[in-house]
């Protein structure tokens, strides 16, 4: 597709990319001030469209942003821009901001929120870590603390990541584990961590300062059918060098297997039994599970 046929949806209109801007005194660009949501489409089929958009209105309403369309409009927006740009398999980027305001920090200045949506072929990590596994390190940034910033929010303000982004690209990796304060796992700088260890799959839990993540919930529950235990635990950094395996679950990422946390080696150092089944799931599983446009 070529740049300027691609299609970008703007505050009810769909814009060519170059013609799609926002204003200088945007509070989303000046302050983060604003809720987004990366969601995937396989084959035709949002892939939990619902648990998606649900997220996205709780932490609006959390930071009292009024979005300007009811869920449903939201939806058919999104499967306008997914026609128009005649795509099958995409990411699809939603972001509602607060608005252009003055350059005080007072929300109320921001008379309506600006919505927009992109939606674009998938960019995934390279196929070599699915099948070898990632090597990741520890952040020494400390992820923000859930009462700084409550973690339901998906908001705009991810310099807190980038930080340990910047960590993990300096260490000649592609993600970085954050710890809290306290040195429990929280996650990584865009995905949810799980572990298993004796047949038991452990996440930590949301209220250490975690996304609840969809591809998380996801997870846990085509576990369940396995007979594979979920179980949200507290885990401090020997607890996931000690794992038979380690895995990252989002919705950019899927499901990509850790093999490596700064020098140790987890497990056998090869993807596990228990991700790879889990893996196989979940792709049969987005085949299937979606609203098809
Ligand atoms: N944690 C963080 C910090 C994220 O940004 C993401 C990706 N949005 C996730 C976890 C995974 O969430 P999901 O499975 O809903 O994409």
């Amino acid at each position: 597709m070529a740049m300027g046929e691609h299609k970008i949806f703007l505050d009810g209109r769909f814009l060519d990319v170059q013609e799609a801007k926002i204003s200088v005194f945007d509070h989303g660009l000046l302050y983060g001030d604003g809720v987004f949501e990366g969601i995937r489409s396989y084959n035709r089929r949002i892939f939990r469209l619902n648990e998606h958009l649900e997220r996205m209105y709780v932490g609006a309403d959390m930071i009292r942003l009024a979005i300007p369309y009811s869920k449903s409009e939201m939806q058919n927006y999104i499967v306008a821009t997914l026609k128009l740009n005649d795509l099958s398999n995409a990411y699809i980027r939603v972001v509602v901001t607060r608005g252009v305001g003055d350059l005080g920090l007072d929300p109320r200045k921001c008379k309506k929120a600006t919505v927009f949506i992109i939606t674009d072929k998938i960019a995934l990590y390279p196929e070599e870590f699915y099948e070898k596994g990632l090597p990741i390190i520890i952040a020494k940034t400390e992820r923000v603390s859930p009462g700084a910033i409550y973690p339901g929010i998906k908001s705009l303000n991810y310099l807190n990541s980038i930080l340990g982004k910047i960590e993990a690209i300096d260490a000649g990796t592609n993600e970085a584990l954050m710890l809290t304060k306290d040195g429990d796992v929280a996650e990584c700088t865009g995905d949810n961590i799980f572990i298993v260890k004796k047949g038991v799959l452990m996440t930590p839990p949301h209220e250490l300062g975690t996304l609840n993540g969809i591809t998380q919930k996801a997870v846990m529950d085509l576990a369940q059918k396995r007979n594979i235990k979920p179980i949200l635990k507290i885990m401090k950094p020997k607890e996931v060098f000690a794992a038979d395996e380690c895995f990252l679950t989002g919705t950019a990422a899927e499901i990509i297997p850790v093999t490596k946390i700064d020098d140790k080696v987890i497990g056998d150092g090869k993807p596990g039994a228990v991700t790879r089944l889990l893996a196989a799931d979940f792709h049969e599983l987005v085949k299937v599970d979606g609203i098809a446009y």
